[in-house]
């Protein structure tokens, strides 16, 4: 078997037990099967051995003196001259925690000390057949390991190098994982996550591209040119493309910027090209959600220890987004109505109050219009319920399509929808419910029996053209005005009077 192996030299597997029986009966076992065998007492000795031998296969006690199986397990796997060498975990105790602790560490299998130390060989077998003799394993001659004359303390110090970066990977983990519960706007808590990334890479501008919602989050940490700005949210979407669903992929991605005032200067001599990206894509319920990218003007800003970093928060992050984008879904569902699809008469409510504030304090102007449909109960009547919801489905469309992307149109009632409309004076809001009524007149809605004409009544309110005290009172206006309406013959559009609310 070994005249058929590439390498000359036999297979080395080094054995660290500090027991001289248990080190005696694994080393003949092991010794019979063929393997060339070195042995380390404690784990200060397994530790120099293994980086000064780098044998194919490492045979660990738990317990042993100076440094136990694990930390030894840890460090090992840690370091890239050794990670790739196999590693069984050897133990008296058959304990779950035991187990837990020794995969946690990186090990690759676990064997339980006894009597059947057939079951060790067989182990050993398995973990170097499946061993791949890759162009990393054999770059890394022994003898790499500088330190000889003070093992112990160079070992102690790589034992205080990784306790302290794990705790500082623990402590960004943590720091991302706290995200959780810091907003109700997922655009907060995205650009949280980005801002805590940036705090531990050199990161100038950071996206988020939600898959789903087709949005990407946009922070800027670092001030950069116009161009590199618009470069990175390019370079970010193109990143990401391999994961958008196939109907996004055309479609606009809606991108929401977070940058502090002046941080996208015009021009930027130093940050004119991007040097460095990393992506990486969040999963949860195991499918991508989102795509994660950092971007930097700099040379190799992302180096490999950053990058393992970045692997470790992905399963924090993936939760943070996930929940963040979950929870609008839930407020969406909470403020729209089901039928139509538009706010619900309690939203609508809450933006109106917001405007009413808005312009008061601006001193801008704002109008209201408030719409019922003629006739529908004959509608209802004739057709059944479910063509009237149907009609009411398709007027709401009919309806969207006159107004400007800032207005907010919400169902007020059953067959009542209102219309409010951020800075506008009263013969706009008028000219628009105007455009408004005929678009509706001039359209045809199907039914079952062939198709039929409709039409509705429209108040309009102006604010401060009726210098009102509050939004209340001009709902009330606009309701006294569609009233106005519907006395008046129907289809058309009535604008208030200010004495018309008392
Ligand atoms: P007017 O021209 O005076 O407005 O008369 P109208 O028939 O429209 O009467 P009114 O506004 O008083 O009545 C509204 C009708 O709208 C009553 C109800 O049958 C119908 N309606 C309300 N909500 C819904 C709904 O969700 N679906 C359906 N299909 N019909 C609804
Ligand atoms: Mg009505
Ligand atoms: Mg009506």
């Amino acid at each position: 078997m070994e005249a058929i192996q590439p390498e000359t030299r036999p297979t080395r597997i080094l054995i660290a037990e500090d027991s001289p029986t248990q080190r005696q009966i694994i080393k003949s076992v092991l010794t019979r099967e063929g393997y060339e065998v070195v042995v380390a007492e404690d784990g200060i000795e397994a530790v120099s051995l293994a980086f000064s031998e780098i044998p194919d296969l490492l045979i660990l006690d738990i317990d042993m003196p100076k440094m136990n199986g694990y930390q030894v397990c840890r460090l090992i796997k840690d370091d890239y001259r050794t990670s790739h060498i196999p590693v069984v975990m050897l133990t008296g105790r058959d304990q779950e925690t035991d187990k837990f602790w020794g995969l946690k560490t990186g090990a690759d299998r676990y064997v339980t000390k006894g009597f059947q130390l057939s079951g060790l060989a067989d182990t050993v077998r398995d973990l170097l057949a499946d061993l791949d003799v890759s162009p990393r394993h054999l770059k890394h001659k022994p003898g790499d390991y500088s330190g000889d004359g003070h093992k112990e303390l160079d070992v102690l110090s790589r034992v205080n190098d990784l306790l302290d970066r794990k705790l500082f990977e623990a402590t960004v983990i943590n720091e991302i994982s706290k995200l959780n519960t810091i907003s109700e706007d997922s655009g907060i808590t995205i650009s949280s996550v980005l801002s805590v990334i940036a705090k531990v890479t050199d990161c100038y501008v950071g996206t988020v591209l939600l898959l789903e919602e087709n949005d990407m989050i946009v922070e800027v940490h670092n001030p950069v040119g116009r161009e590199f700005f618009k470069q990175s949210q390019k370079r970010a979407i193109d990143a990401a493309l391999p994961d958008m669903h196939p109907g996004a992929k055309s479609k606009q991605v809606n991108i929401i910027t977070n940058a502090d005032p002046g941080f996208i200067e015009g021009e930027n001599e130093e940050c004119d090209s991007i040097k460095s990206i990393l992506t990486m894509p969040l999963n949860a319920r195991g499918k991508p959600i989102a795509v994660l990218t950092l971007i930097s003007p700099r040379p190799d800003a992302f180096p490999e220890q950053i990058r393992k970093t970045m692997e470790l928060i992905e399963n924090p992050a993936s939760v943070v987004v996930d929940n963040a984008r979950l929870h609008d879904g839930t407020r969406r569902l909470a403020i729209t109505d089901g039928l139509t699809r538009l706010f619900n008469h309690r939203h609508f409510y809450e933006l109106l109050e917001n405007e009413f504030q808005r312009t008061n304090r601006y001193m801008s102007q704002m109008a209201l219009i408030m719409i019922d449909i003629d006739f529908f109960k004959k509608v209802n009547d004739t057709y059944g319920h479910p063509v009237g919801d149907d009609i009411l489905k398709e007027i709401s469309e009919v309806i969207s399509r006159e107004v400007r992307e800032v207005d907010v149109i919400a169902r007020y009632g059953g067959e009542e929808f209102t219309v409010l409309l951020p800075q506008t004076d009263i013969e706009r809001a008028k000219a628009v419910a105007e455009r408004i009524r005929s678009a509706v007149e001039g359209h045809s809605f199907r039914t079952p029996e062939g198709k039929i004409k409709i039409t509705i009544s429209l108040g309009v309110v102006g604010f401060p053209a009726c210098p009102v005290d509050n939004q209340m009172e001009l709902v009330q206006l606009a309701d006294a005005a569609l009233y106005e309406a519907k006395k008046k013959g129907k289809n058309r559009v009535v604008v208030a009077r200010y004495n018309d609310a008392g």
